[in-house]
This record gives structure tokens, C-alpha cells and sequence, in this order.
């Protein structure tokens, strides 16, 4: 292979750099939804518009035998921090050393970059193919309000261009954020023998939860971490009425959120109540709406037969073994997977870099990325043979 010789890598390089320059904060994604639009309005695709919730839609028509595919990434990033702490200015999209540098680079900016260009490699290759959508979504970052509310109806199947170094993946834990409440009764610090501290039975139920044997599923295990704490009081010499535990659960495939309530409902005090956090949120389209702060977990079978025929493509194409394996992190595969639609995850982004002041994405992969697209989708039309 030529090194960096791909016909479509010096825009998708240029592409990438551009769409960091735009910053699309979680409901902030308006004009890179724009930009997109008329970006993809300028290559291949039969139809490009903007759905209701405010992702950006391509769709390239193809034979109605072979499976619908949909290639997705998101387009909302978490907030850069501390601009001191990086190299490269975290809106630069700085190409250096052979990386595209900035926030969202490797979540899911790069994987963007790539996707789009998907009517130019189809066209290039002659791949036979279904109806094949290119769509990015919205909010990922707080929930997956866009894929959520995305029209899945035609999909058979979703790549998901969240970070996987070019191997694919094929499930992840859930997330479910928990509030657990103990209210007990308020006095002055003074005279602990009149109240009655929450703190202590908050104490209690932490012994029990550390104790706790978690779910497990294939080798895999739920975890569950306290991460926040807080009281209804601010004077430190009153006794608090409550205590607010916020907890952070990775549940395995299988177990539900019901489930999760009612295995620490059963280690809390009769004064005690769980349940999930919720926020409200507004879309850039003005849409306000409640999200609750949980994810699906969600596992394909390696013997799946999209995940199988993929993988033996890209093992040929890539001469290499390629990893097939869980992320660690949540995503919107849920979204998809409660719909009975098969997510595998391919792309071009790191997931070491993701969230992080080094926030990257490796020009190399890219280039990968853009090879491997037609193979994957040959991969699952020769599937239905
Ligand atoms: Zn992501």
C-alpha cells in the first residue's frame, strides 16, 4: 500500500481539520450541522437533509435486496478544559506529526471525516450495495437524544464510529445514574442524641454496597462506583435532614435498570429512595426534553453474521488479525441494539485519546479507515448471499 496515497485522504484530512475549528458543544451543534449539510451536499448523495432532532442525514440509494446500511458518529464533544493544558490549541485542528490535533478529534470528529466520503469510495470501488445512511447525530455526550429520536426504521445495520483503532467492536456495559437518598432529622451539632444522622446509615448502606456480588455476564461484571456526595445543609454545625449519594452503575447485558433499583432498594433503610438522575436539556433546533442519564448495554454475538463476514473481509483486506472485543465506555449502540439492529463499531479514532488534552486522530488510521469502508460493505452485501 502507497503510503498516504489514498485519492480522498487530502480532503478528509482537510475536512477534519476544518469541523474541529467548529466547536459543537452537546445542544451547540447547529452550524457544524450546517456545514455538513452542504458539505455532503457537494459529493454523491442522493438526498442530504436535517431530521427533527437535528442530525445531519446522507443517503445513497442502492439495491433494495442487499441490507440497508447506516454509518454514524456524533457530532457534539465534551468541553475542552483547560486550554493551558494542551499542545495544540483545542479548536486549531493543527495537523502535526502525523495526527489531526483538537477537541473531538478522536470523539467521534475523526470518524466524520472518513464517513463522509463514503459515496466517493463506493463510487471508486464499484462495491455492490443496499441503501446506505450516512448519518451524525446529535447529544451523544449527554445521552443520545439524537440517535434515540433518529428514524431507524429502514436500518438492518450500524457502524458506529466511536474509537476503535481500525478493529471492531461489539458491545458495551450500560450506564445508569443513580440517586440514593436517605433522609433522617435535623438537629444542631451540638445535641446528636436529638437527631437522627443520615450520614450513619448512608455509612451503612456504602459497607453493604462494597460488599456487594455484582451481575455478571460471559466473563463480564456490572461495577458499581460512589462518586458524589452531598447533604440538604451548608453550616457545619447542623446536622443534616438528608444525604444525596450519586452513583455511577456499569450494568452487564441483561440486567435492568428495574433490577438495579430493587438490588439497592434492598440494602437501603426504610427512609431511603433510589433513582435515576434526569436532566433537562434543550436541542439546537429548541426542543427541551428529559433525559434520563442512562445508557443500554448491548453484545452481538461473534458468530453474528454481519460481524463475522466483516470480520473475515477486513481480516483478508488489512492482512492482519483484527481485535473484535467491548468498549469500555457507553455509547449510543443501545439506541440501535433495543431496536433488534446489529451495531458493530469501526473507526479510525483512539479511544485512549478520547475526552483527553491530547485529543488526536492518527492521519494513518484515517486513510485505513477510508480503505476499509467499501470492504465492510462488500463484506455484508456478499453476507445475504
Ligand atoms: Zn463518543
Amino acid at each position: 500500500m502507497n503510503r498516504h496515497g489514498h485519492r480522498w485522504l487530502n480532503d478528509c484530512v482537510n475536512l477534519c481539520q476544518e469541523i474541529i475549528q467548529i466547536p459543537s458543544l452537546s445542544g451547540q451543534e447547529k452550524e457544524l450541522a450546517n456545514f455538513l449539510q452542504n458539505k455532503m451536499l457537494e459529493l454523491d448523495y442522493d438526498e442530504v437533509w436535517i431530521d427533527e432532532p437535528g442530525n445531519v442525514v446522507g443517503k445513497i440509494s442502492g439495491d433494495s435486496s442487499l441490507p440497508t446500511i447506516g454509518f454514524t458518529a456524533h457530532m457534539d464533544h465534551v468541553s475542552p478544559g483547560n486550554e493551558e493544558d494542551w499542545d495544540y490549541p483545542p479548536y486549531s485542528g493543527t495537523r502535526a506529526k502525523g495526527y489531526v490535533h483538537g477537541r473531538g478529534a478522536s470523539d467521534t470528529k475523526g470518524a466524520i471525516a472518513t464517513q463522509v466520503y463514503i459515496p466517493q469510495l463506493i463510487r471508486d470501488s464499484g462495491v455492490e450495495h443496499g441503501d446506505i445512511y450516512v448519518f451524525f447525530v446529535v447529544l451523544e455526550e449527554k445521552g443520545g437524544y439524537g440517535s434515540r429520536e433518529f428514524d431507524k426504521s429502514p436500518l438492518d445495520l450500524v457502524i458506529l464510529g466511536e474509537p476503535t483503532s481500525n478493529n471492531l467492536r461489539i458491545g458495551h456495559r450500560g450506564r445508569v445514574e443513580l440517586l440514593v437518598s436517605i433522609e433522617g432529622k435535623s438537629a444542631h451539632a451540638s445535641v446528636p442524641s436529638k437527631a437522627d444522622n443520615p450520614h450513619y446509615s448512608m455509612a451503612r448502606f456504602l459497607g453493604r454496597l462494597e460488599n456487594l456480588s455484582m451481575n455478571k455476564y460471559n466473563g463480564r461484571e456490572s461495577s458499581a462506583a460512589p462518586t458524589l456526595y452531598r447533604t440538604d445543609q451548608e453550616s457545619s454545625n447542623v446536622i443534616p435532614s438528608k444525604a444525596v449519594l450519586t452513583m455511577d452503575w456499569r450494568n452487564v447485558p441483561g440486567e435492568t435498570t428495574g433490577e438495579i433499583k430493587k438490588i439497592i432498594g434492598g440494602m437501603l433503610p426504610e427512609k431511603g429512595k433510589v433513582e435515576v438522575n434526569q436532566e433537562e436539556l434543550q436541542s439546537y433546533k429548541g426542543t427541551n426534553f428529559i433525559q434520563k442519564r442512562e445508557r443500554k448495554p448491548y453484545v452481538l454475538p461473534e458468530s453474528d453474521v454481519f460481524v463475522s463476514a466483516i470480520e473475515n473481509g477486513l481480516t483478508n483486506h488489512l492482512e492482519r488479525e483484527v481485535d473484535v472485543n467491548w468498549w469500555d465506555f457507553a455509547t449510543d449502540a443501545g439506541c440501535f441494539a433495543s431496536h433488534e439492529i446489529p451495531v458493530v463499531g469501526f473507526s479510525p479514532c483512539e479511544e485512549k485519546f478520547a475526552h483527553t488534552s491530547e485529543d488526536r486522530v492518527s492521519i494513518d488510521l484515517m486513510e485505513v479507515s477510508l480503505e476499509c469502508y467499501p470492504v465492510i460493505i462488500d463484506a455484508v452485501s456478499e453476507s445475504t448471499d
